[in-house]
């Protein structure tokens, strides 16, 4: 039907929706895809998206054609398996799992064994031939059910099977027999009853429609909502939910479970990395409930761990799996991150999804596999995602720095991290709210901490494997984690910790290594990442299909090296009231400012001309010809005055004016509004003698330069805030002017350019006419957004968070460019600037440069270069390739 559709047991849709990630979710769409290749799925069915979307906005209500779907759909399975759903005799059981369109791992619900009660309990305990697995499902049945659907507190079951264990004097879930689950069972359905004041549902499809209903309404829960938010997925998509006839890992010995992937999502190596248990089901694998084993022999031989590999224990499984492994490479051209079962030595797939994996993994396999010959050069140039490089461009730790190992967990997440110890996620949030380095440490994480697990450098937990919830959503985030710290013993009650026979207490500082799963005491030092190997290929590759030139915005002379290590071709930004900061020259700056008239403002300007002009000569030197464009003088005034007393009272002695007349100018340059005051080109039309001093030292440095090295220098004088083509003319005869003069004095003469940011609305609707006298345009993005939106930059962090949550801004419009209102503006100013000046030089300079989707938007309107501080340089060179493919 339309709302749902079937798959494995031998159907094969011709509806390309069946297949549909938008439509069925990317579960839904993968194992539809797995059962139409011949791989061994269970058959069930996928309730569509749609029906997702429907049944929220209807207010929790499903359609009679979506009950008849499900209906046909369920008799579709019962054919496959030969059982039918509540028949007493042989019962079908299915798993009910969420599946939307992109993977929120262990964002929202699932169900498994649902379709157990009290009947059907025998049924498959009889059929089975095994009691104790019959029972034990069914306590985990009603355990999760319960949870999910029911929203009795989850620890109220977990508690009653500890105590059971203790009165029978057990240690392990594997040593409860078939009478002790049958026991729990009947707690089990007590404690339902007392919390919700009614039993346990025992019809079959009131269970299967309540879970159903669990899955649409976990995707409008707070922690689905969270991950969105963070991830940038629409809350317009809905998931869908998936109806998959069970199979069991957990039919005794020749049974088990497991998670793998194809290749090493850590490291990206190629081999096969996963964890399994025998006599287990799924959750148990990824809750951390009991410790998973190694897949391969040979990785559980580098870790010198005892219980065998699944490819020693179930050798006949294993090479199955194995061949499964290679095929799904193939045909999907891409590491798979595959779930998968065996009930009594046969194997079953439970799902295949693109693999989440780490930056430096990423790469390498984006690499690797073009060697190979899966994917070419675009298709690796396309796979890695930009935002992810940012993890590999930062500092780890020095390796010749003295460590302090506490204790060693699983490598889950590379990267190093510093920062206090905190033992909850609100606590994390707020402490780096405030800007304090925190890693967050748990027993274990569940998705409530997400907040948390954002706001942290790292992430420590002391259970969970390599394919925990930790461990996956950490890699997704980038943030380094070290999962599974089994020495590690958390006391919430006094905030305290043990590890390694240390005690240490919330908010001493640790470091973690997330590559070798060290834990540190204090803070170790980090070395500078290397920009070779695969790193270096790629970016290589990206260069070849990328049309956009990639800037930087950088003023000091360390960020312009660094910026052209990681690939700058030229300055498309410096700011140059950041060097006005200098602590060396901020008093001849303030002199400068207050001073009462022309001849006291020039007295002071003398002071700084020498100072800007050694600045310009170290920037030229770095940038060797590259083209590097300096914006004069731009922020308000008042931004540089002293604020305290004893700043007062320094300035005057220094520049021997009194106090009182200070602060009184202090007074006179306070503005209400300073964002919309006397800032940017209105600075240069009203003191010209401060645009002539930086225009002097621009052309100087390059003279200087030009003539030391022999190389030319172009420099791009660029002129901020410009509203109307009469200030740019001003302005621009006024750096032209000093240019003449300077060329004069230095017998020599070069070429440059003068041209605006185009930052205000109405400058971007005058383009054409502003176009007749600038020869270049830079788009400010920053404070076009700022006054298109009449948003304020400084102001709106508090209530954006609101608005993205309620769907008003998709997202942060000071991050990803709004490119449906301020995209006309830069669209339209493109166009009228190209009308006037034909070869008229567009750039981007506002942060949006540094911002893959906004980089597309760059492309798309046929921009010239993009200018990013310089850790987004090699972001932006990938997002540039991508976007022109
Ligand atoms: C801008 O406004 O986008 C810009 C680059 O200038 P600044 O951020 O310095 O205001
Ligand atoms: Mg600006």
């Amino acid at each position: 039907s339309a709302y749902v559709f079937t798959f494995g047991g031998g159907v094969r849709h011709e509806d390309p929706r069946s297949r549909d990630k938008t439509i069925v979710g990317g579960k839904g769409a993968n194992l539809a895809e797995m059962a139409g290749i011949g791989l061994p799925v269970p058959p069930g069915f996928t309730i569509t998206t749609e029906e997702c979307i429907r049944y929220l906005a209807e207010g929790a209500d499903f359609s009679d054609e979506l009950r008849a779907g499900v209906k046909a759909a369920l008799g579709h399975i019962e054919q496959a398996v030969g059982k039918s759903f509540g028949n007493p005799a042989d019962p079908l059981l299915v798993s009910v799992r969420s599946g939307a369109r992109v993977s929120m791992p262990g964002m929202m619900d699932t169900v498994l064994n649902l379709g157990l009660n009290d009947e059907t309990v025998e049924g498959l305990a009889a059929i089975s031939g095994d009691k104790r697995f019959a029972w034990d499902s069914y306590r985990r049945f009603i355990q999760m059910y319960s949870d999910v659907v029911l929203g009795v507190d989850h620890h109220l079951f977990e508690d009653a099977l500890e105590i059971a264990k203790e009165d029978n004097g057990f240690y392990a879930d594997v040593d409860m027999e078939a009478e002790h689950w049958q026991a729990l069972v009947g707690e089990y359905k007590q404690i339902v009853a007392r919390e919700l004041d009614r039993p346990f549902p025992q019809d079959v499809n009131e269970q299967l429609w309540g879970a159903i209903a669990a899955v649409f309404d976990s995707w409008d829960s707070d922690r689905a909502k969270v991950y969105r938010r963070l991830n940038d997925i629409s809350g317009d998509w809905g998931t869908a939910v998936n109806v998959q006839a069970m199979v069991f890992g957990n039919m005794g010995n020749t049974s088990a479970t497991g998670v793998a992937f194809t290749r090493d999502p850590a490291t990206g190596e190629r081999a096969y990395y996963g964890e399994w248990l025998v006599n287990a089901q799924g959750e148990d694998v990824v809750a951390g409930i009991r410790t998973p084993q190694y897949l391969t022999k040979a990785a559980r031989e580098r870790a010198g761990a005892k219980p065998l590999s699944m490819e020693e224990a179930m050798p006949q499984a294993y090479g199955e799996l194995a061949d499964v492994f290679e095929l799904l490479e193939k045909h999907y051209k891409d590491m798979q991150d595959i779930e998968f079962t065996v009930e009594r030595s046969k194997l079953f797939m439970l799902q295949t999804r693109s693999g989440k994996r780490t930056a430096k993994a990423a790469l390498r396999m984006a690499v690797e596999m073009v060697e190979e010959g899966l994917i070419d050069e675009a298709t690796a140039v396309k796979r890695v995602d930009p935002m992810a490089l940012d993890q590999l461009l930062h500092p780890t730790l020095d390796p010749k720095a003295p460590r302090d190992v506490l204790g060693k967990g699983l490598p889950a997440s590379p990267g190093a991290a510093s920062g206090a110890i905190v033992l909850d996620a609100d606590t994390a949030e707020r402490l780096a709210g405030r800007g304090e380095a925190v890693i967050l440490v748990r027993v274990e994480t569940s998705p409530e901490d997400i907040h948390g697990m954002h706001a942290a450098k790292g992430i420590l937990t002391a259970r969970g494997g390599m394919t925990s919830h930790a461990a996956v959503v950490a890699r997704g985030m980038g943030r380094p984690c070290v999962s599974g710290a089994s020495q590690l013993s958390i006391d919430m009650g006094a905030r305290t910790l043990k590890i390694g026979g240390r005690s240490l207490k919330e908010g001493d500082v640790i470091t973690l290594d997330g590559a070798t799963g060290d834990i540190m005491a204090g803070l170790v030092p980090t070395i500078e990442p290397e920009l070779v190997g695969d790193f270096g290929t790629l970016m290589l590759w990206a260069d070849k299909h990328r049309r956009m030139k990639v800037r930087t915005n950088a003023e000091t002379p360390a960020d312009c090296r660094m910026a052209r290590q990681f690939g700058a071709e030229g300055i498309g930004l410096c700011r140059t009231e950041h060097m006005f900061f200098d602590a060396s020259r901020i008093s001849a700056v303030r002199q400068m400012i207050l001073a009462e008239d022309e001849a006291g403002r020039r007295a002071a300007l003398a002071k700084l001309l020498p100072e800007q002009r050694a600045d310009f000569k170290a920037i030229f030197e770095i940038m060797a010809g590259l083209p590097v464009t300096i914006r004069l003088l731009d922020p308000p005034l008042h931004e540089f005055l002293p604020h305290t007393e004893a700043e007062f009272a320094e300035l005057s002695d220094a520049i021997s004016i009194g106090v009182e007349t200070l602060k009184r100018r202090a007074d006179e340059l306070h503005e209400f509004n300073p964002m919309l005051g006397h800032r940017g080109c209105r600075l240069g039309i009203t003191f010209p003698e401060i645009y002539e001093m930086q225009a002097r030292a621009i052309f100087e440095a390059a003279c200087e330069v030009a003539a030391a090295s022999g190389e030319a220098v172009v420099p791009e004088v660029m002129i901020p805030l410009v509203a109307t083509r009469r200030e740019l003319e001003i302005l621009k005869a006024l750096v032209d002017r000093t240019a003449q003069a300077v060329f004069a004095e230095q017998g020599r003469t070069l070429g440059y350019m003068v041209g605006t940011m185009i930052e205000l609305p109405r400058a971007a609707l005058m383009a054409g006419e502003i176009a007749e006298v600038g020869e270049f345009f830079s788009f400010g993005t920053n404070d076009l957004t700022q006054t298109t939106l009449g948003l304020s930059r400084d102001d709106s962090a508090k209530f954006l968070g609101a608005y993205v949550d309620q769907g008003i801004f998709q997202r942060d419009p000071f991050v990803s460019l709004d490119v449906d209102g301020v995209g006309q503006l830069v669209r339209l100013a493109a166009q009228r600037g190209r009308a006037t000046r034909e070869d008229i030089k567009l750039g981007i300079c506002g942060e949006h440069g540094g911002d893959p989707a906004s980089i597309a938007f760059c492309e798309k309107t046929g921009l010239d270069y993009v200018s990013a501080s310089p850790f987004r340089v090699p972001i932006a060179r990938l997002a540039a390739a991508q976007a022109a493919l």
